[in-house]
């Protein structure tokens, strides 16, 4: 070794390593997953280097290999990434210079317990190693520099030094000398398992003692009727973390607008439902199998947030800044092709089983509210997969479409009444006239369901209205349909004077009092620009 020296480390580093050191944490094995995720952002790194001209192409195997020896009780893992000078190393593994360590130590400020308890929260990412090992080697080899080798016991200090002829070409191996106690790692099969846990979504292949374990890299780039239900259901574990099967797939690729490979899934049960916190997103972007970037909530609005899978754009250039992605016009485009593909999606689906489609909507329908809400662009669109209940049979779900369907002759608009969730909504007084003109009428469970509606404002030419308000147009609508026996009613001569008494007992109130030819049975209704549902809501928000 030339230049060998001895470095102490910083003291937040020996304080994170004290810790590590003496934590019986009982999730030793999460080491093997923050050193296989260093490995897979190395061979990012390279490969996105390789790709934008800025490193040579060599032949060198964007992998991972992994050795284990019992009889050592040692486990190697070898990756043929990006590599570090000796600069690097020391900046890297000298200090704790990374987002999750540097947590992990600001938390422990915070907290009067051992570390235990929070240590699983962060990982703490290369240190993990510390963990299970008395004594870590790391040998790295940059293109830019000499191999240099790495060797600390995890307590005060660690040594560096260049070597001369290292055997690795390019890329890091890391040596861990197992404590007694760890010395499980040291077995085949344990590794193997560990990593069929935590690290199958690594898109370059994985190889223990020389055999491939992972064939499912890049699964968005393979023919679709090559992959097996098996391997899709794999995917969407690795990548949802959850063994909660998904409800539908959709792998598809297209050259327009864009180009685009993805892979996306839609789960089957809603994780929010319980008032559980937003889940954090889980698409991945790509380009050409670069990573661009994890957890891309940017890729779909917001409303979408619940779809998990991979997008590979070929079309976004490479030399885009990881940073300034979200800029880009390309993303608007790619958002909204596939916001609108996703869309289409649940719209074959309803066609294909609309019983399973409605159990999932049961579920999942108030995200596509929010979408109707908030997101003019795709109202139409999303009419066609949203679910509501009419008058014509209250336990059925439909769409606008079949409601469209169902109209009478003649209708000019669609109808809807919010019922507020009350079980006797089918009774109010609002609905007496349609139901003797026998149209039917859609009944909305909340305000909110109002407010989605009345942002979209029509449907295939017919506008929608709310029964309570828009007394006009619901007058026109049913004029001649409603069949009115005047001869039972208050002789004129008698109303004339008691709405005028009726005024003047509500003004301000009330501003027109005007004898109705739409109750049979209820005596009267209240109507205005703004409806009662409506009316509730400003309530609320005025206080
Ligand atoms: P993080 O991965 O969150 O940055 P880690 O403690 O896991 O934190 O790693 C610290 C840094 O060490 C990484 O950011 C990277 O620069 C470097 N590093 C670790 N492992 C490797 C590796 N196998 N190849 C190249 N660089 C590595
Ligand atoms: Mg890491």
């Amino acid at each position: 070794a030339i230049n060998s020296e001895k470095r102490e480390f910083k003291a937040e580093t020996k304080k994170l390593l004290d810790i590590v050191a003496k934590s019986i944490y009982t999730d030793k094995e999460v080491f093997l997953r923050e050193l296989m995720s260093n490995c897979s952002d190395a061979l990012e790194k390279q490969r996105y280097s390789e790709l934008t001209g800025k490193s040579e192409m060599r032949d060198v195997p964007l992998e991972i290999s992994i050795f284990t020896n019992e009889r050592e009780r040692t486990v190697t893992i070898l990756d043929h990434g990006i590599g570090m000078t000796k600069e690097e190393i020391i900046d890297n593994l000298g200090t704790i210079a990374k987002s999750g360590s540097q947590q992990f130590v600001s938390a422990l400020e915070d907290d009067t317990s051992t570390g235990e308890s929070i240590i699983g929260q962060f990982g703490v990412g290369f240190y993990s190693s510390f963990i299970v090992a008395d004594s870590v080697e790391v040998i790295s080899k940059s293109d830019s520099g000499e191999a240099c080798r790495w060797i600390s016991d995890g307590t005060g200090d660690y040594e560096i030094s260049e070597i001369e002829g290292s055997d690795i070409e390019r890329g890091t191996r890391i040596t861990l000398y197992l404590r007694p106690e760890c010395k499980n790692f040291s077995r085949p099969t344990e590794v193997k398992n560990i990593l069929k846990k935590h690290s199958l979504f690594i898109s370059y292949p994985i190889k223990l003692n020389g055999e491939v374990l992972n064939s499912l890299q890049a699964i968005w780039y393979r023919d679709k009727r090559e992959v097996t239900e098996d391997e899709y259901d794999q995917f969407y574990e690795s990548i949802a973390n959850t063994k909660i099967p998904f409800k539908y797939q959709l792998h598809y690729s297209t050259d327009v607008p864009l180009a685009i490979k993805a892979l996306l899934y839609v789960p089957s049960t809603n994780t929010e439902k319980f008032g559980m916190q937003q889940e954090a997103s889980h698409l991945h972007l790509y380009c050409r199998k670069v990573l661009i970037k994890s957890k891309c909530s940017e890729l779909l609005p917001h409303w979408l947030r619940f779809v998990k899978g991979v997008v590979d754009c070929e079309d976004l250039p490479l030399n885009i800044s990881r940073e300034n992605y979200q800029d880009s016009h390309l993303m608007a485009k790619l958002k909204n092709a596939l916001t609108r593909r996703v869309i289409k999606l649940l719209e074959d689906e309803v066609k294909k089983d609309p019983e399973k489609y409605n159990k999932w909507y049961s579920e999942f329908g108030n995200f596509l509210k929010e979408g109707l809400a908030t997101d003019q662009d795709y109202s139409q669109q999303l009419l066609k997969i949203i679910r509501y209940k009419t008058t014509k049979d209250n336990n059925k779900l439909i769409s606008i479409d079949d409601y469209c369907n169902s109209m009478k002759d003649g209708q000019k608009n669609i109808y809807f009444h919010v019922t507020s969730g009350q079980a006797g909504a089918g009774a109010s007084p609002f609905l007496e006239p349609f139901e003797q003109a026998n149209i039917p009428v859609i009944l909305l469970e909340n305000h909110i369901d109002e407010v989605c509606l009345k942002n979209v404002n029509e449907y295939k030419g017919y506008k929608f209205i709310n029964i309570e308000s828009n007394y006009d147009e619901v007058a026109q609508d049913l004029g001649a349909k409603v069949d009115h026996d005047t001869t039972k009613g208050i002789p004129e001569s008698e109303v004339t004077p008691f709405s005028l008494w009726l005024k003047s007992e509500l003004a301000p109130t009330i501003a027109k009092i005007t004898i109705s030819k739409r109750l049979k049975t209820s005596p009267a209704v209240i109507v205005g620009e703004v409806s009662s549902s409506m009316r509730a809501m400003l309530a609320m928000v005025d206080q």
